[in-house]
């Protein structure tokens, strides 16, 4: 399962290159309203009727980003339009439309880019986007794959990560630390499949963590359930890089302090008893790991009775003066930490020195 073992092989380069893009757009269909002109001009045409226009990127590289060992290509591309989706929805904002670029070396058949844009297409479909253009073009090395996401909005309802108010409550979506932990695994059976390429892995206890990182799903059912709810948040970001440096961000940006509970940070049992058997620390997982694609926003205290007790929200913590600074409250000991933007990789040095 862990290699990718495609037995047709057909060369790109007898498509050519237009056959090629209307090969791979043929099936996806368009739904928005907002769409005059998807692909085939030399620009698309969108009318947002009045609402305000958002827009991201991301850039995701071969060997940076992602490893194809384990990554199948269609997941690569579900994940890459989820990463900007998620960026859209981090605003309060609806998408509605994407474009998709891609760099390819000649070690890929057409085979492998139809898997990449099938991930693409069941990304479209699940979350009701266009795709309406892109650019294709080759790579001496390794694949690039670069999303652009369209988002609409509301101005009033458009949220940033710099207007925390002091008081207000921290939120968190969903849970955290699967997608590091799910990440975690396969690299470790990465290296048990080279060793022993015939040792089937037994992955059962951690299907949770491989579907949070092989597969992750942005929050678009959050930006509709805060509708539904009358809240506006007064700050919100998405958790890509780990809710430590995402907080860090929002208060830094909007000029406030923060304390966040340790005994409020929602863990999925999977992710507690796979803390206990790699030996790491959970709270340090669920405050570094990162690529959960969870929403962290602020409200006003007045706004609690409206979002409590609904199972998609936790609240974590609230926000204080600037001077007080960003701390973790510690369970048991009620210790102030200072919260740190420990990254992926100090994480990763931790784990291999202890
Ligand atoms: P141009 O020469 O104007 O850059 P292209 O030949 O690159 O045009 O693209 C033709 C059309 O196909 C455009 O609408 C473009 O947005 C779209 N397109 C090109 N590559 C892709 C791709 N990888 N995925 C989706 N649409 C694409
Ligand atoms: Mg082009």
């Amino acid at each position: 399962m862990l290699e990718d073992k495609t037995p047709q092989k057909t060369d790109i380069a007898s498509l050519g290159e237009f056959g090629l893009i209307s090969h791979l757009t043929q099936y996806f269909n368009i739904t928005q309203n907002s769409t005059i002109k998807g692909v085939g001009d030399d620009c698309a045409v969108l009318d947002a009727k009045g609402l305000k226009t958002l827009v991201t990127t991301d850039l995701l590289v071969e060997g940076v980003h992602f490893n194809l060992s384990y990554m199948p290509l269609k997941h690569l591309g579900y994940k890459a339009v989820m990463v900007n989706l998620s960026d859209v929805y981090a605003m309060n904002a609806d998408a509605s439309q994407i474009t998709v670029s891609i760099a390819l070396s000649n070690r890929f058949p057409l085979e492998a880019v139809e898997e990449l844009y099938s991930g693409i297409q069941l990304a479209c479909e699940k979350y009701n986007v266009d795709l309406v253009g892109g650019d294709t073009t080759s790579s001496t090395k390794g694949l690039l794959i670069s999303v652009t996401a369209i988002g609409h909005a509301k101005e009033e309802k458009i949220t940033y990560r710099n207007t925390a108010k002091e008081n207000d409550l921290l939120v968190v979506t969903g849970d955290l630390g699967a997608a590091y932990l799910g990440f975690q695994v396969l690299e470790r059976e990465k290296q048990v499949f080279e060793v022993d390429p015939n040792n089937q892995p037994d992955l059962d206890a951690y299907t949770y963590l491989i579907e949070r990182q092989l597969k992750p799903e942005a929050r678009k059912d959050i930006v509709r359930i805060l509708s539904d709810l009358d809240v506006i948040p007064t700050s919100m970001i998405d958790i890509s890089d780990g809710l430590s440096s995402e907080t860090i961000h929002i208060c830094q940006q909007s000029k406030v302090g923060c304390n966040i509970y340790e005994d409020k940070l929602p863990l999925d049992p999977q992710v507690i008893s796979t803390c206990e058997e790699f030996d790491l620390n959970s709270t340090t997982v669920a405050l570094s790991g990162g690529e959960d694609y969870e929403l962290l926003f602020t409200i006003a205290q007045s706004d609690f009775d409206k979002i409590k007790g609904n199972p998609h929200l936790t609240v974590i913590g609230h926000m204080t003066d600037e001077a007080s600074g960003m701390n973790l409250i510690t369970r048991g000991a009620n210790q102030s930490v200072p919260l740190t933007a420990q990254g992926w990789n100090a994480l990763l040095e931790k784990n291999s020195e202890s």
